[in-house]
């Protein structure tokens, strides 16, 4: 998720929270549900999850790989997935 994203979904949240603003009435309620379930998604992916081990399908080497979307990970690089952004947890 981008920072326009954050920011889009940041809006949509100031709008249902105070919805006689007029600044957001270019919102409709089914922005503010797809922002919710945006915000859900982005809180879902900022808890740590443990990287999976295991052999890559294509060039079969021995890897870590992202919990949610199976991209592969390692601990010098990755503290987040950067295909889908799940936050990784590399403690023992
Ligand atoms: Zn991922």
């Amino acid at each position: 998720m981008n920072n326009e994203q954050l920011s889009e979904i940041l809006e949509c949240m100031a709008y249902a929270l105070n919805s006689t603003d007029k600044l957001y009435h270019r919102f409709t309620p089914a922005d503010v549900a797809d922002a919710k379930r945006k915000l859900d998604k982005l809180i879902k992916h900022d808890m740590p999850k443990k990287p999976i081990f295991g052999t890559h399908k294509i060039i079969r080497s021995m890897g870590f790989f992202c919990p949610d979307c199976n991209l592969e990970v390692n601990q010098r690089e990755h503290l987040y997935s950067c295909k889908c952004g799940q936050r990784l947890d590399w403690s023992e």
